[in-house]
């Protein structure tokens, strides 16, 4: 029996990394939804499929029920980061399935997808959701956001699959990304004082930002501030008149929000001309709004399927689980083994795969 539910989620998780969902690339990622379709279709009872294919938001939503407040919502992406075409062409070697999106997150999907199919035809009377989306690693997209708003999506407790190693992950950082272009005036650099140093400029918003408070702060689970490029000047004997900047800020409260449009508010205002400063891509952070009592039936649920201890952590990535937060509605990041995710040498732990089926059968079936 468990034989068999292995293999399948093998041989899915082979057939769904072989698809090239990258960033740009809608017929790949429709080609893949149609054939997550088509493993559905084949169940013809009890199963409510509704798919999105516009060119904006790409997604499947299966379920058991017509309600929309699941008792559990299982969220994942079908979309990979670039790659090159060897990547994409699954290889298993010992007890590790390589290729491009294995652990980011084709196998924790391929999971979620047998999984509910067993629900279906077990006729379990817990209401269950599976949501996938084609968009998670783009910026400024967001089917699951889409569809929680459009859909008025209530679940009772979700879990996003991506890689946490069996962790639970209730908190994850926002990302703030700010992009400055900066103006000077360029003259001879015997003579500085006569121009504008547009590199300079960039260097004092920097420094500017870096020294706020919310940087002090050296934990484990801080704010980070990282300048990421840094271009302009021509020549070694002139004062550079253009300059550009890029910075990305992990933030881990809206308190430091605050802190850094305020500084970028009072700074517009100081330096009027020359400096054009833009923020974008504020990914909220995902707060923690889960429960206690449904931490505890996760993780008696891991310890009833495996020897471990599982462990409640907070991480410096996001993901779309702070779709979910930000509207207050309970959710974790919790999924299989694995490792180099967005990386050459891409993998899924083989037997994870089945450890996390095993797991999340069991939260559903004793879930409440
Ligand atoms: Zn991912």
């Amino acid at each position: 029996m468990n034989q068999n539910i292995q293999k399948e989620i093998l041989q899915i998780s082979k057939g769904l990394i072989s698809f090239r969902a990258t960033e740009l690339n809608f017929s790949e990622k429709e080609a893949c939804l149609g054939y997550i379709e088509r493993y559905f279709k084949k169940i013809s009872k009890g199963i409510y499929i509704k798919k999105i294919a516009s060119r904006k938001y790409t997604g499947i939503l299966i379920s058991n029920s017509r309600n929309y407040s699941p008792d559990i919502l299982l969220n994942g992406h079908i979309d990979v980061v670039g790659g090159e075409a060897e990547q994409f062409k699954p290889k298993i070697i010992k007890n590790k399935l390589y290729g491009r999106g294995s652990i980011d997150m084709k196998g924790a999907v391929a999971v979620f997808m047998v999984l509910m199919k067993k629900i279906i035809q077990e006729k379990m009377d817990k209401k269950v959701m599976l949501m996938l989306v084609g968009d998670e690693e783009i910026p400024n997209v967001a089917t699951t956001d889409y569809l929680i708003n459009n859909l008025n999506l209530r679940p009772k407790f979700t879990i996003v699959g991506e890689e946490t190693d069996f962790d639970i992950v209730t908190s994850q950082k926002g990302n703030l990304n700010i992009k400055v272009e900066a103006k000077g005036r360029s003259v001879h650099s015997a003579f500085p004082e006569k121009g504008v140093n547009a590199l300079e400029k960039c260097i004092k918003f920097y420094e500017g930002i870096n020294n706020l408070k919310s940087f002090k702060e050296k934990t484990d689970y801080a704010n980070t501030i990282a300048l990421t490029y840094l271009r302009g000047g021509e020549a070694i004997n002139s004062i550079p008149n253009s300059a550009q900047m890029g910075i990305n800020i992990r933030l881990i409260s809206k308190k430091t929000l605050n802190e850094i449009n305020n500084y970028i508010n009072k700074y517009k205002n100081r330096v009027k001309t020359g400096f054009n400063i833009k923020t974008y891509y504020s990914g909220s952070m995902m707060e923690d709004v889960t429960k206690q009592e449904q931490i505890k039936q996760l993780k008696k649920a891991i310890t009833e399927v495996v020897r471990l201890k599982p462990k409640q952590t907070k991480t410096s990535t996001s993901s779309d689980a702070r779709y979910f937060s930000s509207k207050k509605m309970p959710v974790v990041v919790f999924g299989p083994r694995g490792a180099k995710y967005h990386e050459e040498g891409e993998y899924v732990e083989i037997s994870s795969l089945m450890i996390y089926y095993r797991i999340l059968y069991q939260l559903i079936q004793q879930s409440n």
